[in-house]
């Protein structure tokens, strides 16, 4: 059991388990090996709701099963919808922590994007996840949860809403999965890795690793950890700064892990992977936007092989800071491809649904219903 869930003094979470930690229970259970995959079908592709669902099973086996695991580690507390077709998921955990993820449709596919903590240590000047400091880590059981119940929910509730969606209805199951939503999920790694070989096994929701993207605020050790997994997992990691002082003043965390040691981690883990990392600058109005800023930008990264996600700010009730003009933001793309630095400049989505990180669980702090 981990220290979170001796904390929440809570059964574990059955969405937690690997398909090879069934194996072990059922044979404590003296139960044939092919139980295991039964148990982990009903939870992972039939999300069964209480262990009785699962009839297979003589009633004895189930009520030792209730008696050591919980059947869900979350529950659906509401699902706001914007009208570019985003739902953000604002989902209840046992302990009343309220934790969200956001269903983006994009095309022919859906892209999910989890939280990895309720809340966040890191407090970073425009993200809402931070305001209100850490609470807990999640469990893998409540990592996996989010992406079965966004399936699930997919399932039962797109085709009623079709009109919101895209001319071209994704399939009812995320496709992409991306760790940046609420929380740090590199102070997070065990549960985290956890969760991400579950939602990537072939018997569950078999996302592929290359469709799973991790985002960190710069957790050096977690990035060093990660290299040498030899997974493949996407990494991408929010720089938002070209410089210490900038970065500082927008990232806390700059102090403990500054940039030098910071880009010194991602050369050593593109060297050891030999995969492309992307970094995520957020372009704030006048603060980072600028050509002095694109070219400092531009002596950190030159001749290296990466990508540079740029995101206009989404404004936040927490941060003074603006959007840039659409062609401040399209003149910093310029000046990095010029260079031959690749980039996406990507358009916020989901603000009607409060979609920028940790706002709409932001709200209900401030509102509890
Ligand atoms: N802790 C991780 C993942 C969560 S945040 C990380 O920092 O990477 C996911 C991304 O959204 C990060 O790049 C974060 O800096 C960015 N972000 C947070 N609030 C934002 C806002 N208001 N506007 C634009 N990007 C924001």
């Amino acid at each position: 059991m981990t220290e979170t869930q001796k904390q929440a003094e809570l059964r574990p979470a059955a969405w937690g388990l690997e398909l090879a930690d069934w194996t072990r229970v059922v044979a404590e259970l003296q139960l044939p090996t092919f139980r295991a995959k039964q148990i982990w079908h009903s939870l992972q592709e039939r999300l069964i709701g209480s262990w009785d669902e699962l009839t297979l099973l003589p009633a004895n086996v189930r009520r030792e099963l209730a008696e050591r695991f919980d059947v869900a580690a979350l529950r659906v507390r509401e699902v706001r919808e914007a009208a570019d077709g985003v739902r953000k998921l604002l989902l209840a955990c046992r302990d009343g922590e309220l934790i969200e993820s956001v269903l983006i449709p994009a095309e022919s596919r859906w892209t999910l994007c989890i939280s990895s903590q309720a809340g966040c240590a890191h407090a970073c000047a425009f993200c809402a996840s931070g305001k209100a400091g850490l609470s807990r880590n999640l469990v893998a059981g409540e990592i996996v949860g989010q992406a079965l119940l966004a399936a699930h929910w997919l399932r039962r509730a797109a085709p009623a809403s079709a009109s919101a969606a895209p001319a071209r209805t994704p399939p009812l199951r995320p496709q992409n999965i991306v760790v940046m939503g609420m929380g740090e999920p590199l102070a997070n790694y065990d549960e985290l890795l956890r969760a991400l070989r579950i939602l990537n096994a072939p018997d569950g929701l078999h996302i592929g690793a290359r469709h799973i993207t991790i985002s960190t605020c710069g957790v050096v050790p977690g990035i060093r950890r990660l290299a040498e997994e030899g997974l493949q997992f996407e990494l991408s990691v929010s720089l938002h700064a070209p410089n210490d002082s900038l970065r500082t003043h927008l990232m806390p965390v700059n102090q403990r892990w500054p940039l030098a040691e910071l880009l010194g981690a991602c050369h050593d883990y593109t060297d050891r992977t030999n995969r492309i990392i992307t970094f995520e600058y957020t372009l704030v109005r006048g603060l980072n936007d600028q050509p002095p800023q694109a070219q400092e930008l531009i002596r950190l990264l030159r001749g290296w092989k990466c990508h540079v996600n740029l995101i206009p700010l989404s404004p936040v009730a927490e941060f003074a800071g603006q959007a840039p003009e659409d062609r401040t933001c399209e003149a910093f793309q310029q000046a990095l491809e010029d260079v031959g630095i690749a980039t996406t400049l990507r358009r916020s989505r989901g603000r009607q649904a409060d979609a920028a990180c940790g706002q709409l669980r932001l709200r209900r702090l401030h509102q509890p219903a």
